[in-house]
């Protein structure tokens, strides 16, 4: 969901800015937190950086695909549920 909040911050001396503090509290960002930054077009994307399973959520997962990752347990039932379908 796009929101645009009318918020600007300057970028400093070191290209960095600040993430108003209801952005971080809303979005569960704490200090030392990992953030992704992607791109799209023009636009500049953060997404806090969490290393779960797209799938059930779990940590640690195993297995990069697309830029996703998922575990083994997430892999092996997708593989089960198309054997049938080949
Ligand atoms: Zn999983």
């Amino acid at each position: 969901m796009k929101l645009s909040t009318g918020i600007v911050r300057r970028v400093d001396e070191l290209g960095r800015i600040v993430i108003p503090i209801e952005m971080r509290n809303s979005l569960n960002i704490s200090q030392k937190d990992p953030v992704e930054i992607s791109m799209d077009g023009s636009s500049i994307i953060l997404r806090k950086y969490e290393n779960r399973c797209v799938f059930c959520g779990a940590l640690r997962p195993a297995i990069r695909f697309n830029g996703k990752l998922m575990c083994s347990k997430c892999l092996k039932q997708i593989n089960e549920e198309n054997k049938d379908k080949e």
